[in-house]
């Protein structure tokens, strides 16, 4: 029995909320702190609370009738509590006491009563998924609190409260009865009496002091930053009292777990948010999992209690499958497992396994198999073949020959691309723990210690010993050895374990002997635990250790490589993400980590055949074998590549300037058509991005790559309105009100003397976001530029190249014939390549400018790319598969709209579409932050897409045009899953 002058819930038992109505609630507002106010039930387990909003539809506060076992003292604490937070800690908004508290009478007897300030936002109450920056806020919350509390004392803090951590084991006792559900109250028991006895040695070094307990997704309050929810406030310090201050952390991060998509590794962020604020030291953050399964288990068990107690508590019973979904994921990991991964995140030291000596087999001659995204024997897509380390291991050691070698070996610790999976939006496994081995002639283990030997069925071993475990696994013919030496469970270091047979195959894990068992692969994001918890086997086999650290294993190596990209590389060179995986390989319309998660590709246009694709990568290299100058030598393939690219446009256009780039297509383009014309200005669409080079970023006009793009023209660009009939000035069927509109400013132009040399944009709104421009736009446009001497430009960089599906070029959507087209990007699957293809009469007249050369533009290699691209395209149907992939995609998106109020409209044609979000389908206002929040999950599900546009609120889909419908369902349905769970 303890003696707390507050409530003790060992001595009380259960704590029913006081039964109050509502219109009891409301009296009591009128009659005790004289609010006229309606009050509206909000939950709670213990206490009973009403939201006041006046009749003017103001709100008034909070009231709080508390559960009449709480003492005077205990309500005074907290109150002072949440003042002390308000004054010293700046920037949290705190629910802090605004009258009371007075005794009011409850059915349930005299309970205290007050109103609290409300603070508006909402909570992260619910089960929507929540980002990895409000998981962060969570635990920046958390800190604050923490450390703002650390001096407080007050009299009304000594309770025992059961969800004080320090006696969870006893009040898990207690209740674990009330499970009804026997497989449950089984797994809860067991799962606490494990937690506890991690906790319980280091329970005396865990400093105290005053915790909220409570800083939890429904005790915390956001502002709506840029339409997104930023953390910024707590509420509801009824559960404060005096304990280990870690449990405050332990509390907060357990309620992260029931959202959407959470596991353990995802309170991460609120980890280390805690930690910079309020320092963990080594024993908090060793006991931090183990208290977060306490708390998960007197979650369920309370919850159950309540439930019975207090059927009608709404809030009590709704809470059950959240309490059990904590459950289930806290204990979901290996405790040990999650410990290390802390220790190691944070940078607290973990105890390194000693492994001193000792030798279990001498493989010989051994070839070491690099399964990892960088080995060349995951090209062209190997490492889908499901067998495809066994098909190596074995070709390696039959033709090996007399010189050759006597086994292969993985390597400990990397990330194993070949065990990756396509279309995932869960992370394999994919981290090697331990080595396996085939062998090619018969080879005899033995104990590199002494120790105690177990047989995990017929064709595993176990020795433990020295504080290890070793662990010996194989498939094919094993004989576990019975000589001598192996006469009881003990062996003698020597000692012959098994022999197996030439052909066999071995797996070797090396573990703490306190760790759980290793599953062969893990997952990358725990990886780093799990590898705390082992050693690389490969010294016990006479093979050399892994080099370095593994990819998965300590500090990310993708923020090593980030910190030298820094360094070295001009910061206005943006990148896709904030945090972005390290992709060294691609396949087809997949990206792969180096971590070994693979990424469907929904943004990469300029791959257009796929990544790494075979033919392009032979002819490059055949030709790089033979010959690379440039254009003005002779040679065949610059003739047919630009004899091909004119058969590809209808009359005129069968003159070719191959250069490198869409900026320099569309430079030179401008440079020809000023040429040609004489004139000096130039008429281009507003939005739209052209290039870099000095000429094409004059006439670029997008903000979204340049926010002065519109203020900083030179005198001789001319922009017209971009001719969007979803969110434009005119709209729908109006949109035909903008080709007049253009063609009036061209006239005008002429009228004073500037006609303009060209009218240059691209025949298909690529960067608003895959938008057709409306019908008989550019016919209209184009016959006045040309009428008034002027020359139209089709810029076909990004829409061009089949990618619309229906048709080749752009320009053929909107039935007119260019003087001038640009194109690059599909052009050579990610080699550089540009052109400018015009009429004879057109380059003619460029001869007046002097002499035309690109040291690299239509050289072999670039023409023989650009040949074999075209080949590709042709022989894989790509621009069908385009069109048949890309309807079916964009009928998939179109239902999601009927379901989803955030999408506005779906865009485009064939695999170049655009899924506009907006927060308002009246005001069309842009959804850009939520946009952005969106690609951002979207990635961790295993999709790499981006917005695009001025507004940034589209999202643009261009894949490698070999998308198959899995990839799109994948797609659809993963898009599905943010749009429904939240981003
Ligand atoms: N024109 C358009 C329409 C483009 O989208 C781009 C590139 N995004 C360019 C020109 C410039 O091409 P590059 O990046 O190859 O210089």
């Amino acid at each position: 029995m303890s003696d707390a002058a507050g409530v003790d819930f060992f001595r009380s038992g259960a704590l029913p909320a006081p039964l109050v109505s509502q219109a009891e609630a409301e009296r009591i507002a009128a009659a005790q702190f004289g609010l006229a106010a309606r009050a509206r039930p909000l939950g709670s387990q213990q206490d009973s609370n009403f939201l006041l909003t006046g009749t003017e539809g103001p709100v008034l506060g909070v009231l709080k009738i508390a559960n009449p076992a709480f003492t005077a003292a205990e309500i005074q604490a907290q109150d002072a509590a949440a003042g002390h937070l308000a004054a010293t800690v700046g920037g949290l908004r705190v629910g802090t006491v605004r009258h009371g508290p007075v005794t009011v009478t409850t059915a349930s007897g005299p309970a205290a009563a007050r109103v609290l300030r409300y603070l508006p936002g909402g909570t992260l109450t619910g089960p929507g998924y929540l980002a990895p920056a409000v998981v962060a806020g969570l635990g920046t919350i958390a800190g604050e609190v923490s450390r703002g509390l650390r001096y407080f004392t007050h009299p009304g803090l000594d309770r025992v409260l059961q969800w004080d951590l320090r006696h969870a084991d006893r009040l898990v006792a207690r209740l674990a009865g009330q499970v009804r559900d026997p497989g449950l109250r089984s797994g809860v028991q067991e799962a606490a009496r494990q937690a506890w006895s991690r906790v319980q040695p280091l329970a005396a070094h865990l400093p105290w002091q005053a915790v909220h307990l409570d800083v939890t997704d429904d005790n915390v309050v956001c502002r709506t930053r840029d339409g997104l929810r930023c953390p910024d406030g707590v509420i509801d310090f009824g559960d404060l009292t005096t304990t280990w201050a870690i449990c405050e952390l332990a509390v907060t991060i357990t309620s992260v777990l029931h959202h959407a998509g959470a596991e353990p590794c995802s309170t991460m962020p609120a980890i280390r948010a805690f930690h910079q604020i309020r320092p963990l030291s080594f024993e908090e953050a060793a006991v931090l999992w183990p208290l977060v399964v306490l708390r998960a288990a007197v979650l369920v068990v309370s919850g159950e209690q309540q439930a019975a107690i207090d059927a009608g508590n709404a809030y009590v019973t709704g809470s059950l499958d959240h309490e059990r979904q904590m459950f289930t994921q806290a204990t979901s990991v290996p405790p040990d497992v999650m410990t290390a991964l802390i220790l190691a995140d944070l940078g607290l030291r973990h105890p390194p396994l000693r492994v001193s000596g000792g030798s279990a087999l001498r493989l010989g001659r051994c070839e070491i198999l690099d399964l990892s995204s960088q080995s060349d024997v995951t090209d062209a897509g190997a490492w889908m073949e499901p067998e495809l380390a066994d098909r190596l291991a074995t070709a390696l050691l039959a033709g090996a020959g007399p010189g050759g070698v006597d086994a292969v070996a993985t390597r400990f610790g990397e990330a194993r691309l070949t065990a990756s999976q396509v279309l995932a939006q869960v992370s394999p496994a994919t981290v090697a723990t331990g080595v396996d081995v085939w062998l090619g002639r018969p080879a005899e283990l033995t104990a590199p210690w002494p120790g105690e030997l177990t047989a995990d069925g017929p064709d595993q071993l176990v020795l433990t010993g020295n504080g290890l475990a070793l662990t010996l696994s194989w498939s094919g013919s094993g004989q576990v050895a019975a000589g001598p030496e192996v006469t009881g469970p003990e062996v003698t270091a020597g000692a012959k374990l098994v022999t197996l047979a030439g052909g066999s195959r071995l797996r070797v894990t090396l573990r703490a002997a306190t760790a759980p068992p290793m599953p062969p692969l893990v997952r990358p994001e725990y990886a780093p635990g799990w590898l705390a918890l082992a050693a690389d086997p490969a010294p016990l086999l006479g093979l050399p250790p892994a080099l370095g650290l593994p990819p998965a294993q300590g500090a990310p190596a993708e923020e090593d490589l980030l910190a030298r990209r820094e360094k070295s590389f001009a910061a206005v060179q943006e990148l896709y993400y904030r945090h972005p995986p390290q992709i060294e390989r691609g396949w087809r319309h997949h990206l792969a980590g180096t971590d070994g998660r693979v990424y469907l590709d929904m943004v990469n246009n300029v791959a257009v055949l796929g990544h790494a694709h075979p033919r392009i990568e032979a002819a490059v290299s055949r030709q790089l074998r033979r010959l690379n100058t440039n254009s003005r030598f002779n040679y065949a393939a610059v003739v047919d590549f630009t004899e091909r690219l004119t058969a590809l446009l209808p009359e005129p256009l069968d003159t070719v300037f191959l250069v490198n780039s869409g900026s320099e297509a569309v430079d030179l383009a401008l440079r020809l058509s000023m040429a040609a014309t004489g004139h000096r200005d130039v008429v281009a669409m507003r939005e739209a991005y052209h290039g870099w080079t000095y000429a094409t970023d004059a006439i670029s006009t997008s903000t979204a790559d340049n926010p002065n793009a519109v203020g900083t023209r030179p005198r001789w660009v001319h922009a017209v309105d971009a001719p969007n009939s979803y969110r434009g000035r005119y709209r729908g069927a109006d949109a035909c009100r903008y080709a007049p509109e253009a063609a009036q400013l061209i006239a005008g132009l002429a009228a004073g003397g500037r006609p303009p040399a060209a009218f240059v944009a691209e025949a298909f709104y690529g960067n608003a976001g895959g938008m057709a421009l409306p019908d008989g736009y550019l016919a209209e446009v184009y016959a006045e530029v040309r009428h008034r001497g002027g020359l139209a430009i089709a810029d076909e960089v990004q829409v061009g190249y089949g990618r619309l599906g229906e048709w080749f070029w752009g320009f053929e959507q909107q039935g007119v014939v260019p003087d001038i087209v640009t194109m690059a990007k599909a052009m050579g699957n990610g080699y550089p390549l540009g052109a400018v293809v015009t009429s004879r009469a057109v380059a003619e007249r460029y001869r007046d400018q002097g002499y035309f050369f690109s040291s690299t533009g239509g050289s072999p290699v670039s023409a023989v790319v650009g040949l074999t691209v075209l080949d590709v395209i042709r022989d894989e149907g790509l621009q069908a598969n385009a069109a048949r992939v890309g309807a079916h995609l964009k009928a998939r998106l179109e239902e999601l709209a009927t379901r989803h109020e955030l999408i506005g409209a779906v865009h485009g044609s064939g695999l170049y579409l655009g899924v506009e979000f907006v927060r308002d389908r009246g005001t069309l206002e842009p959804a850009t932050e939520q946009t952005w929040a969106i690609c951002d999950r979207m990635l961790e599900l295993g999709v790499i897409i981006q917005p695009t546009g001025d507004r940034m609120c589209v999202l643009k889909i261009k894949p490698p045009l070999c998308l198959d419908t899995d990839g799109a369902d994948f797609f659809a349905a993963t898009l599905d899953r943010v749009l429904t769970e939240g981003w």
